[in-house]
C-alpha cells in the first residue's frame, strides 16, 4: 500500500509498504477513506519528537471503511463506516474508566521508555513516534486499529468524510480546551492561535456560552477566519502589545480564561530550541514559551489557563509564583477524544458546528510531501489539509 512515511526532519515521502494485518483479536483493520495533517504533525515533522525511526508510517486524525475484523470485535463489522480516535485506549483499566483516555495504561508498549525519557508515559497514539507505542499512523491507505471495539465511532448516514474527520482530534481537542474554563454567561476567553485547534476552541467557548473570544495570531488570513467564521475579535500579536490589549477590553482585570492553542514548536522549544540554548550560553534571559507566559500573565485573578497546545520534556522560566499567588487553574492533557467524539458528533448533526470549516487544502495521499511543506511554511494560505488515498 501507499503510506506518508518518516524520513528524517522535513523529510516526508510517499512509500509502497506492507499492508497492515490482524494481530491482536480486538484489532480492526481500517481502509482510510480521509485523512488529514495535524499542527501535531508538524512537531514532528519539524524533529522536535524523539524516537521518530525512518520508516515510520505518521497521521493520526483519519476515517474510513472496515475491511477486517479480529475474533473479539463484535461491535463492527465489515462495511461500516467509522471515525477513529488518535489516543490508542483499552477501554478497562483504571484511566479509561475514569474517561481518561490519552493517558491509558495498557496501550502503549514503549510506556517505561517514556517514562524514562521523558519522564511521563502517555497512551499509544497512531503514527506519533515510538514513545507513543510505535503505531503506524493514518496517512495510509489501511490502517491496523487495535482496541477497535472501543475507540472508532460509526458515522450515521448522510454525513460527507469532511463533517466528521475532525472529531478524530482537533474538534474534541477545541471542545476540550474551551471545556476546560469554566466557562460561565458573561465570559470573556482569549485564544493564542489561530490554527484549526484554535478556531474551534473559539467556536467551542461560544458553544458553551462564552460572552466574547478573543483571538490571537499573526496570520491574516487564520486571523480573518477567526473573525468571520468563528466570530472571534482578532489581536495580531506582531502589530499590538497583547497583555496591554487585553487589559484594555476587560476592564484591567484580564480574560476569565486563556487558551494556549499554539504549543511547542511555534516556539522552537521542544525539548529546549537551539535558539534557547544558545542565548543561555550567552548568559541572557529565554523569552519563550511566548504564548503560554503571555496566557498566564494575562489570565485574571482567579481563572483558567488552559493549554491543548501539546509540550514535550521541560518548559522553562514559567512564571509559576504568580500561577500560585493569583488563584491560578491550569488544565492541559492530550485530548480524551472518546469521551467526546458522540456528543459533538450530535451537535454536527444538529447544525450546531460544521468543522468542515477550517478545510483550506484537499489533496491526494500521494501529495503528502507538499501538503507537510505548505501547512509548515505557508500558514496563511493553509489552514488545514484533508489528503485521500
Ligand atoms: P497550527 O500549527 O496550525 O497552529 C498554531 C498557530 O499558533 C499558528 O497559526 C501560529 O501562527 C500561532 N502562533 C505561534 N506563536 C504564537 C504566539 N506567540 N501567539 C499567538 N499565536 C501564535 O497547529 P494546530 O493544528 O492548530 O494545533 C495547535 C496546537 O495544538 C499544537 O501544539 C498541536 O500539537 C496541539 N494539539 C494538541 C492536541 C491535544 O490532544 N492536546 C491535539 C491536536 C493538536
Ligand atoms: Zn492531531
Ligand atoms: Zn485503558
Amino acid at each position: 500500500m501507499r503510506a506518508a512515511v518518516w524520513h528524517g526532519k522535513r523529510d516526508v515521502r510517499v512509500d509502497n509498504v506492507p499492508d497492515p494485518e490482524i494481530i491482536n483479536p480486538r484489532d480492526a483493520i481500517v481502509k482510510v477513506s480521509s485523512t488529514a495533517i495535524c499542527g501535531s504533525d508538524l512537531h514532528l515533522y519539524n524533529g522536535f519528537v524523539p524516537t521518530m525511526e525512518k520508516g515510520d508510517i505518521i497521521g493520526h486524525e483519519f476515517m474510513g471503511e472496515i475491511v477486517e475484523v479480529g475474533s473479539e470485535v463484535r461491535n463492527l463489522k465489515i462495511g461500516d463506516r467509522v471515525v477513529v480516535p488518535f489516543p490508542i485506549a483499552c477501554g478497562s483499566c483504571f484511566f479509561c474508566n475514569e474517561q481518561l483516555y490519552s493517558v491509558c495504561e495498557n496501550s502503549n508498549p514503549n510506556a517505561a521508555m517514556a517514562e524514562k525519557m521523558w519522564g511521563h508515559s502517555p497512551s499509544g497514539i497512531f503514527g506519533y513516534s515510538h514513545l507513543t507505542g510505535g503505531y503506524a499512523g493514518g496517512q495510509a491507505e489501511y490502517v491496523r486499529v487495535p482496541f477497535a471495539d472501543v475507540g472508532p465511532i460509526k458515522v450515521p448516514e448522510g454525513l460527507t468524510d469532511e463533517q466528521v474527520l475532525f472529531l478524530s482530534d482537533i474538534l474534541p481537542t477545541g471542545y476540550m480546551a474551551a471545556e476546560a474554563c469554566d466557562i460561565k454567561p458573561g465570559s470573556v476567553v482569549a485564544v493564542w492561535g489561530c490554527g484549526p485547534v484554535g478556531q474551534f476552541a473559539i467556536q467551542s467557548a461560544y458553544l458553551l456560552g462564552a460572552e466574547r473570544v478573543i483571538a490571537i495570531d499573526r496570520f491574516p488570513e487564520r486571523l480573518r477566519m477567526a473573525r468571520e467564521i468563528s466570530k472571534a475579535v482578532t489581536l495580531d500579536y506582531e502589530e499590538v502589545d497583547i497583555a496591554a490589549a487585553l487589559k484594555e477590553m476587560t476592564g484591567g482585570r484580564g480574560p476569565d480564561a486563556c487558551i494556549d492553542a499554539v504549543g511547542m514548536e511555534a516556539h522552537g522549544m521542544g525539548m529546549m530550541g537551539a535558539y534557547d540554548r544558545v542565548k543561555q550560553a550567552m548568559g541572557a534571559e529565554t523569552d519563550r514559551p511566548v504564548a503560554l507566559r503571555q496566557a498566564l500573565m494575562a489570565c485574571r485573578n482567579g481563572g483558567v489557563v488552559s493549554i491543548p497546545g501539546v509540550y514535550g520534556g521541560f518548559l522553562d522560566k514559567i512564571p509559576f509564583g504568580s500561577i500560585m499567588n493569583r488563584s491560578l487553574t491550569i488544565r492541559t492533557g492530550q485530548t480524551h477524544v472518546h469521551r467526546y467524539m458522540r456528543p459533538l458528533l450530535e451537535r454536527i448533526q444538529k447544525g450546531e458546528i460544521d468543522p468542515s470549516v477550517v478545510i483550506t487544502h484537499r489533496m491526494s495521499l500521494n501529495d503528502a510531501p507538499h501538503g507537510y511543506d505548505i501547512f509548515c511554511n505557508k500558514q496563511d494560505e493553509c489552514i488545514k489539509i484533508v489528503m485521500k488515498p
